[in-house]
This record gives structure tokens, sequence and C-alpha cells, in this order.
């Protein structure tokens, strides 16, 4: 075996070209499937197993039954069909005790010549099917068979037979190959393959002490099992394979950067003045216990020489950002700059705005008046006016701003740092990899990196997804909140419609705010509003990021609620008679943006209609009621994100989600979890239940992406996580896998640039 620069086997049996092992005819086939070589062929594993018919004989068939029986062909005719068009073939067959009908129909008496000669009388063969019953006799139509020829050897039929009780694998096909003729090519190229023509990335010591078969044995299982439990253990072996290729590469990278050299970034002595010091002082509210545990975590992180890769998720409304904002000052105060990444301008408006309220007068550094130990705030984002923009630049240039908050924008390489030492990306479902190397390398040094989810995710999606980061989590949520309560409220009933917005008069006139989300932003837009608007409030942060996975269940439908109509219709319901309705989405001009953020906030229009834009981050204490119109259009995570935009305050939450969804039906599913359950983690899961295999990682996972397809980020949890172990550990005691070539070959191969994509699209 050879590799090639790129680290692609370019010898050896499996880099043989299916056209040399198989045959140009059937290799065009496969070729259709993007199988090109042997190790293509047997790469492309069964995606489920059909049990063998069961062997019966004929006289104790059950109608309904799926069966396999040995028999001898009697007779066979074909006729034509009066009734319809077309012709059939009827064959009778004999075990010597019963009898069973054999019926075949086709357009044509052409379509059953094959059949006709298949099934000359005399031959002997295996025909499986369900049993059913025509005018008292009992039949299989168009079963399955294989014949005997005339000469066959009684080793051949025994050979057949045990064949017909094993498991059928069913292999993902297509038109021009038929799953079993895939089966017939995998045989076939499977045989001669011996233990050294296939290299195994599991590293010897470790397939020992866990007792894995090899790769080759791997394959044997599955692509042709005995029974069950052979196919079982074969999957497991090569889902535990493809867990541990992922996690190396991943470990690969998390010590590649852990090798590069950064600037400490240590608490200030006790005693001497400090930001961090004020900050905590003067903060309003006790931190919780796991706010305090990772803020220790951080500070031993951001006091290290090497750079900090951390992921901080939590559950939503459990305070992240006074977390994320110490440790940005611990760095300020050592000298340092930090920036802070917000997914949208509101977002990063509201920041830097709550910045400021919460520094005071620590944010005036420099100027009159200002604390001496103090910094400044800048905001630069992508819509600023020229001289806005370059003051902006010029205050992060110069490090007269210690915190610079953005969008996106910050990413742009005109942007500089006097001494950049942390990133903090905030309220992010999906920052790839690419990005948050780009952001590492802003500064002559490698900078500390904090990335925040915006909703819990399961930590084997973490491992996977944000696999290059270590991990800490929030779980609970500050005390003296009294929650959200969650109704679903079906659409089609006027009385409940018209309580909810009783319900929204209600707490406007006891002085809360109420969200209004819809999901489109125009009535007569084609496309649904939810991912527009998404997609233009990304725009105007320089990098449009596939945001968001908005579930589709198709179908007809009365047409999407949209921002614009809803705003009239609000001002003429009689409910609201007198309250002041703002307006936000993502079209508007950005200082419409903020005036409508900051008169809803101000109380000034106590009720806002808005797509979902506010969901994530937006923090109005005051907020208590959500009201999501059509919520059966948006996902769990995204549900539960908007919710938590509410109740944040002593005063309880009301999350109302308005869908004409049935019951019984999988949005309405969605909608009932979460009326269910407050608890993000729980929810996360069971998304990830409902959704498909594979959406974890992005659709765009190909079919040929084999590997990644496998791998089931709940069901494999365990697996997972002893993959990462075993990676670590690999990794740990050999850097650049030079005693594990095999490993690093197929890192290189199976996550080249192109299959790599699901990292950067994470
Ligand atoms: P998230 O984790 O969803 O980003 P935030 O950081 O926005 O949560 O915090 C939500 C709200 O809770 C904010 O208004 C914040 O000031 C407040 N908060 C944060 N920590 C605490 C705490 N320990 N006690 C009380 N309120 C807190
Ligand atoms: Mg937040």
């Amino acid at each position: 075996m050879t590799v090639d620069a790129a680290g692609t086997w370019i010898e050896g049996p499996l880099g043989q070209p299916l056209r040399k092992a198989l045959g140009t005819r059937t290799a065009n086939a496969l070729a259709k499937l993007g199988l090109e070589t042997v190790g293509d062929l047997v790469d492309h594993v069964p995606r489920r197993y059909d049990e063998p018919g069961r062997l019966t004989d004929l006289r104790s068939l059950q109608v309904g039954e799926h069966v396999t029986v040995l028999a001898r062909v009697r007779s066979a005719s074909m006729t034509r069909m009066r009734s319809r068009a077309g012709a059939m073939l009827h064959a009778v067959v004999t075990d010597g005790a019963g009898e069973l009908d054999l019926t075949f129909f086709a357009k044509g008496q052409g379509g059953l010549r094959h059949h006709e000669h298949q099934l000359a009388a005399g031959r002997t063969g295996l025909f499986t099917g369900t049993v059913s019953v025509y005018r008292g006799r009992r039949q299989l139509t168009h079963p399955q068979y294989q014949v005997f020829g005339l000469d066959t050897g009684v080793d051949e039929a025994e050979a057949a037979l045990e064949d017909a009780s094993r498991p059928i694998p069913i292999y993902p096909a297509g038109a021009s190959v038929p799953s079993w003729q895939i089966h017939k090519a995998v045989q076939t190229v499977l045989g001669p393959l011996r233990e050294d023509d296939v290299p195994d990335p599991l590293p010897l010591a470790l397939r020992e002490r866990r007792h894995l078969s090899t790769r080759l044995e791997a394959l044997r299982d599955v692509h042709l099992p005995a029974a069950d439990e052979d196919w079982r253990r074969g999957r497991r072996r090569l889902r535990f394979e493809e867990a541990f290729v992922l996690q190396t590469a991943l470990a690969q990278r998390r010590a590649a950067v852990a090798r590069e050299p950064a600037t400490a970034r240590p608490l200030r002595a006790t005693g001497t003045p400090s930001l961090l010091a004020d900050f905590d002082a003067a903060l309003p509210f006790e931190l919780t216990d796991g706010q305090r545990a990772v803020g220790e975590q951080l500070a031993r992180d951001l006091a290290a020489d090497r750079p900090m890769q951390r992921l901080l998720q939590g559950e939503v409304g459990s305070g992240k950002t006074v977390v994320a904002l110490r440790a940005m000052l611990q760095v300020v105060d050592a000298g340092g700059q930090a920036a802070l990444l917000a997914p949208t301008e509101v977002l990063a408006a509201q920041h830097a705005r709550s910045l400021r309220t919460l520094l005071g007068p620590l944010a005036e550094g420099g100027l009159l008046g200002g604390a001496e130990h103090g910094t400044q705030v800048a905001l630069l984002t992508g819509s600023l006016g020229a001289a806005a923009r370059k003051q902006a630049l010029l205050d992060a240039a110069s490090g007269a701003a210690g915190i610079v908050v953005g969008t996106h924008a910050l990413l742009g390489e005109h942007v500089q740092f006097a001494d950049l030492g942390l990133v903090v990306v905030d309220e992010q479902h999906r920052f790839g990899v690419e990005q948050r190397d780009a952001l590492r390398a802003k500064g002559d040094r490698q900078a500390h990196v904090l990335v925040m989810t915006a909703t819990p995710i399961p930590r084997t999606v973490a491992m996977t997804v944000f696999g290059d980061l270590e991990t800490s989590t929030l779980t609970e949520v500050p005390a003296g909140r009294s929650g959200v309560v969650t109704h679903a409220v079906p659409a089609s009933n006027p009385k409940w419609v018209a309580r909810t917005w009783q319900r929204v008069r209600e707490e406007v006139d006891a002085g809360h705010r109420a969200y209004v989300v819809a999901p489109r932003i125009h009535p007569d837009d084609a496309t649904p509003g939810g991912r527009a608007d998404q997609a233009a409030a990304l725009a105007e942060t320089d990098d449009v990021l596939e945001f968001l996975a908005e579930p589709d269940d198709g179908g007809e439908r009365a047409p999407l609620r949209a921002v614009l109509e809803v705003v009239d219709e609000l001002r003429a319901t009689p409910a609201l008679v007198g309250v002041p309705v703002g307006m936000l989405h993502g079209q508007l001009p950005p200082a419409d943006k903020e005036r409508a953020m900051a008169d809803f906030a101000s109380g000034r229009t106590p009720v806002l209609v808005s797509t979902t834009v506010v969901e994530v981050g937006v923090d109005v204490a005051e907020a208590t009621v959500m009201v999501v119109l059509d919520a059966d259009r948006f996902g769990i995570s995204q549900l539960h994100q908007l919710r938590g935009r509410v109740g944040r305050g002593s005063a309880p939450g009301l999350c109302l989600l308005v869908s004409d969804a049935e019951p019984g039906t999988p949005a309405r599913e969605r909608l009932d979890a979460l009326a269910s359950t407050p608890d993000g983690f729980e929810l996360a899961r069971r998304d990830l239940e409902l959704r498909r295999e594979g959406d974890v990682l992005g659709a765009a996972q190909s079919g040929r992406a084999s590997s990644l397809r496998l791998l089931r980020v709940l069901t494999d949890a365990e697996l997972i996580a002893d993959a990462r172990t075993e990676a670590t550990a690999v990794v740990e005691q050999d850097p650049d896998l030079l005693t594990y070539p095999a490993l690093a070959a197929a890192i290189a191969e199976r996550l080249d640039p192109e299959r790599e994509e699901f990292l950067e699209r994470a």
C-alpha cells in the first residue's frame, strides 16, 4: 500500500478501478452512484437489512406471511388478460406436499419472456414473497426468486438455501443499479480481499483493548452478514471508526492551536484597582454557582500563555453574556483588548448599549469624568456612517477602545487592533472553524477565543460540531425568575385568538411589553420571510451564514402571516385600542431598527411586531408576552430562543404559539414538546430525534460523504465520547500521527477540503 502526497491510497486492491474488477457495464452503472474504485464500493454500506423470508413448507403457508419456499416448477404459461390491457405469467410450483401459484404481470408478453424462460417446468428454485389468496388458491405476486440450473448440484442448492436465510442488505441504490446488483458487485470485490489489502485507521492496541474487529472483518459483517448480530457488530465498529477519525482530526486542531504562543492575561492582584472588581461590585445581582465556576475556568484559561479555545453553551437566559463580559474585563485589566461579535446589528447595538450602562463611568476611560483605569466601548457595524466608522476603527487600532463590539464586519481585514487579547463570539448557531481561525489570527499572537451558542445543544453535538473547542456549560437560570408558561393556540379558533390579544392588553396595562412574531415581512412575499429576513439581517453582517434550518413540512396551506399586515391588524383590534404598536424587521434601515428597539424597551411602543430578528439575545426585562404567529413554521430551538425573550424579569412570562397545525402532525409535535418542558437541553435532544439523521451536520451531507451519514449523535453518544477520549490520547502521544499512517491517510482522505466542509459550515 502506498500513499500519495494528498494522503490518498494510490495502489493496492482498494484503489483498483471498478472497471477492472467488474467490467465496464457494471462499473458504468456504479459510477452513477459516485462509486469508482473497489474502495468506494466496499465503503458503500447497506442502508438497512430486510429479514429473510422464513423457509416454509407449502402446506403451512399463512396468508400475509413473508416467506421463502424451496420448490420445483410444475408448469408455467403466459396469458393475455381479458379485463385490462396486459399480459400475465402464471406458474405453479410444488414441494411435493403442497402447491403454490406465482403470478407476474406486464404491459405485454415481452416483459414476461425473461420469467417464462427462467421458470421452465422441472426447475427448482427459491421463491420469496408475501402470501396472498386468489380464487381460493395461495399465491405469491411478483416473487423474488432464484432458480437453479438443471444441472445444479446438491451443494449449490444448499448454499442457496443458506443464502436465503441471511439478512438481506438493502443498499442506497439508484435507477441505474438496483440494490441486489450492488450486493452482487460487493460480493465479487470483497471475496478476494485479504487483511493486508484493507488498511485500518484504528490502532491495533486500541482495537485489541476494545475488542473491535478489523476493518475487513467489519466490511464482511455489514455486506455479507450471516445473522443480524453480524451486521450490528460491523456497523458499530465502522461507526466507532468514523467517530474516531473525526475526533482525531479535531484533537489535532486543538493540539495545533495549543502549541501556538498566546499572551497570558492574568487577573489583577486583589486590592489593585481593576475594571473587573468595580464591575463585580456594581453588579445588581449575585452570580449563579454555574456562572462563578465557569468564570473561574475562564480566568485560568486566560492566565495561560496558550490560546483559550472554549465553547460556552447554556440554557437560554442562563446569563452567558455576564460571564463573557467578566472575561473581557480581565483581559482589558491586563492591558489587552477584547472583541465581541454578535450575529446581527440589533444585537451588536444592544450589547454596546448595555455594556456602557453596566460599566457606567468605567466606560469613559480617557474622557473627562471617566474612571482612571476605565476603558472605552466601540461599536463597529457594517452600516455605520463614514465618520463614526473611522472613529471606531481608530479607537480599535489605537487601543483607546478596550472593548470593540460588532457584527461579522469585525472580521474584515482592514480592522486592526492595538493588542487583541480575547475574541468572544456571541449567540452563534453556526460559526465555522475557518472563521474562528481568522479571528484568532487577528493579532500578532493568537488571541484567546470564547464561542457562545445561542441555544443548548446536546453534549455529543458539541463534541462533533464544536469539537475543536473545550466546552463549558451553564445549565441553571438565575434564581428569582418566574419562568415562562407556553401554550399552543389553534389559529382556527376565533375565541382563543381574541383571548390572545386580550392577554397582550392585560400585560401592557400592567406596564409590561409584548412581542408578536410573524414569519414573513410583506404579505405578498412569495418566499417565507423568516428565512429571507434572517438573510437580510445577516447580509448586513458582511457574512451570510446559513443560520437557520427552518423546517418545511410542505403541502398546501394558508398564506403565512406577514409583519406589515399584522401591524395593521393589531392597530385595528378592539382589545388593543390605544396601544402603540411598533415594527421591526431586517429590511428596515439600521436607524429605524435601533429606534424600534429603543421605543419598545422604553415602553413608548409596548407591543412590537417583528420577524425573528428578535430571536437571539435581545434583552428587554419588562417583556412578558411572546406571541408567535404561524408558530409551526419555526424550529424547536428557534421557538425556545424566542420564548427566552420573555420572563427575564421578576414577572412571569407567557408564550403563545399560534398555529393551525393539526394534532398529531410533526409540526404540532414540536409545539407540544415546547409546551411540555422548559428545559432547553431536553428540547434539543427531542429536536434531534424529530429530525432526520444527518441533519445535525448540515444538509450538505451528500450521499457519498458516507462516513458522517452513519454517525448518529444521539444514539451513538457514548461511542462518540469514547472515540474522543481515545483520539485525544493518540494525538497527545503522537501529534503528527507518524506511527499511524492508516489513520493519517483516513483523515486526509475522508476529511479533505471538500468533505471538511461540514466543519466550515458548522
Ligand atoms: P443568555 O445566556 O441567554 O445570553 P443573558 O446573558 O442575556 O442570557 O442574561 C439574561 C438576563 O439575566 C440579563 O438581563 C442578565 O443581566 C440577567 N442575569 C445574568 N446573570 C444573572 C444572575 N446571576 N442573577 C440575575 N440576573 C442575571
Ligand atoms: Mg446572550
